[in-house]
């Protein structure tokens, strides 16, 4: 990882974690399981450059709905309250 060792935010301690990260494209949604740095006092999270493709990639392939390499794992639903 090519991350700074203090968070740019808070200065804060950066610890190396896996994270889930959910990338919406049009109707569709993927979940991402990414390293990334997690802020130890504030919660920020930073990615690597190529994580933040990947994320871009997704988020394309979500809207043209090409889900090649995508292994679905459930549904998603809309709810809204009146
Ligand atoms: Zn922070």
């Amino acid at each position: 990882m090519k991350l700074p060792s203090k968070c740019p935010i808070c200065g804060g301690e950066l610890v190396e974690k896996k994270v889930e990260e959910v990338v919406r494209g049009g109707n569709n949604t993927a979940f991402l399981q990414v390293d990334a740095g997690v802020c130890l006092k504030c919660g920020e999270r930073l990615y690597e450059p190529h994580t933040i493709r990947l994320f871009e990639e997704t988020r394309k392939k979500l809207e043209q709905n090409l889900e090649q390499g995508m292994h679905p794992v459930g549904k998603t639903y809309a709810i809204s309250s009146h």
